[in-house]
């Protein structure tokens, strides 16, 4: 069987923990390889070895830094097959839905390699007599990036472009179900001249979180992953002094006014709700339409798009919409859920319990799956279910979806289909979400702004990617400069002005 290693300064190094997580091929349900699951010692040794390099890459200017993004964007644009092939085989999801997560990762190094405008400071002359006044923007040292199976390639670039290109070091543990992405990226970093033991990607499970959560040498976790990881990663980070960031799960509304394009709205919804089988922080797994003949048109759209997807395993050619989930698991959890809303009182429109495909018998399938008349008292609307499931909460005016949004546990993304442009403007600046779409369903941001929920699907200060992330991955420290030519002042006791 295929071992895989931890990347620690600049080359593969075996596991010593003799502890494994299997990686299963989701279409198949086959094992596929092993990756080890690191012990607190082993990142213990990978941090003092990323504290070390890090003193010095440190010092190398942030113009030299930023060379190394341009050459690593490069590299993941050349090597953008065998990266996607990797995503695909492990997580599952189709060839071209693979190259966006890495695109989508790619151009947050982009954006990394004007670092040298990013990270400058600010700088008052003269703030008094012989005074200048200087605030500079300096790394934190070793951090971490901590990442779900979801997006194998995005999310673990969203975390290393702007933690190494503002001078830090950091410790990868990528999700022990998609391990391999992340130690080919750490290679071509490598190709690219970043200098060994700067990015160590060390794979585990919660006992090397752990480790990295109770290091005194790190100094600052991001995490993305579901919402009771990421607050209790936010609460021992924080318990430890450090500066943490930690995105959560999500359950995405969108609303659809009754002056909505529907053949638009039906088209972003089928998109939204079942791209990647719905496995996205940002997928719609509510569609609210507004008013009774909104919903039955809306639905009436949905059905005979939802009967045409095609799923199968991403090898299946270039029609096929979706993979399966990550997991038998997962699959169970999907179908239990799907069970629960039948029982609960949901009306179940299309059924995607049970799907079997041809030669991948034993694969983690799940078919896209509609409910209409859901309530928000059922575990179908309450739970993040991660899975081809949309769910249709029908409301009777703006008022009452707005609200429903609202008062959602959740606050990563939502979005709203209409033609009046007052309903969007009020939408977009009354709902507590973090993330909105108008006439688009899935609002992640570029990579020049930045990405973060509200609610319970962030933790922390600051968002991911973006001006944000360099506030993240830096601290501030302001100087006050004086030098006495020209000035006669004795000493003096007060606390004053300095005019
Ligand atoms: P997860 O929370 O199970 O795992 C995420 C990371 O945490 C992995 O690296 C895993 O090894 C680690 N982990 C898991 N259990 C742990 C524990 N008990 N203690 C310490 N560490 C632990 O999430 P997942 O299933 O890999 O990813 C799916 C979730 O991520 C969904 O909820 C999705 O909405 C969310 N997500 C959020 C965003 C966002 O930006 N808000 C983006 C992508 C995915």
């Amino acid at each position: 069987m295929n071992e895989l290693c931890h990347w620690i300064d600049g080359r593969e190094v075996k596991g010593t923990s003799g502890r494994f997580t299997e990686i299963f091929n989701p279409a198949t349900g086959e094992v596929q390889a092993r990756v080890p699951l690191a012990t607190p010692a082993e990142l213990d040794a990978a941090i003092a070895s990323a504290a070390r390099a890090q003193e010095k890459w440190a010092a190398t200017n942030p113009q030299r830094r930023a060379r190394v993004m341009m050459k690593f964007g490069a590299l993941i644009n050349d090597n953008m097959d065998a990266l996607a092939e990797l995503v695909s085989c492990e997580h599952g999801k189709t060839l071209p839905d693979a190259r966006g997560d890495i695109q989508r990762g790619l151009e947050v190094i982009e954006v990394c390699m004007g670092a040298p405008s990013l990270l400058k400071g600010e700088f008052t002359d003269n703030a008094g007599p012989g005074i200048d006044l200087y605030a500079m923007r300096q790394p934190l040292g070793v951090v971490a990036g901590i990442t779900p199976f979801n997006f194998p390639a995005m999310i673990p670039l969203w975390k290393m472009g702007p933690a190494l290109v503002s001078g830090n070091a950091m410790i990868l543990k990528p999700s022990e179900r998609v391990p391999s992405t992340s130690l080919m990226l750490a290679k071509l970093a490598q190709e690219a001249g970043l200098p060994d033991g700067v990015l160590q990607v060390v794979n585990g499970d919660k006992e090397a979180v752990d480790a990295i959560l109770d290091h005194p040498t790190i100094q600052a976790v991001g995490f993305v992953g579901s919402t009771p990881i990421a607050q209790y990663i936010y609460s021992r980070a924080a318990a430890h002094g450090k500066r943490a960031q930690c995105f959560g799960g999500a359950k995405n509304h969108m609303i659809i006014m009754p002056d909505a394009d529907l053949d638009k709205a039906a088209d972003a919804l089928i998109g939204a709700g079942f791209g990647a089988a719905g496995e996205r922080c940002m997928a719609i797994s509510v569609a609210v339409p507004v008013g009774e003949a909104t919903a039955d048109a809306l639905i009436e759209r949905l059905v005979p798009r939802i009967e045409k997807l095609k799923v199968a395993p991403y090898t299946g050619g270039d029609d096929v919409d979706f993979g399966p989930v990550i997991t038998g698991a997962a699959k169970q959890r999907i179908e239990g859920l799907i069970g629960s809303g039948v029982e609960q009182g949901a009306k179940l429109v299309i059924d995607g319990r049970g799907l079997q495909i041809q030669g991948y018998e034993n694969g983690f399938f799940v078919g896209p799956t509609l409910f209409d008349d859901v309530t928000p008292d059922m575990d179908i609307y309450k739970e993040e279910i991660f899975g081809p499931v949309l769910s249709t909460v029908r409301a009777q005016s703006y008022d009452e979806a707005l609200k429903l949004v609202c008062d959602n546990e959740y606050g990563n993304g939502t979005a709203i289909f209409t033609a009046d442009g007052d309903t969007a403007r009020d939408f977009a600046s009354r709902v507590n979400v973090g993330m909105v779409g108008i006439n688009f369903p899935i609002p992640v941001p570029l990579s020049y702004y930045s990405f973060g929920g509200w609610k319970r699907s962030a933790f922390g200060d600051l968002n991911q990617y973006g001006p944000d992330a360099f506030r993240f991955y830096t601290k501030t420290k302001t100087v006050t400069s004086r030098w006495f030519s020209g000035i006669r002042e004795g000493a003096s006791l007060n606390f004053k002005a300095m005019d």
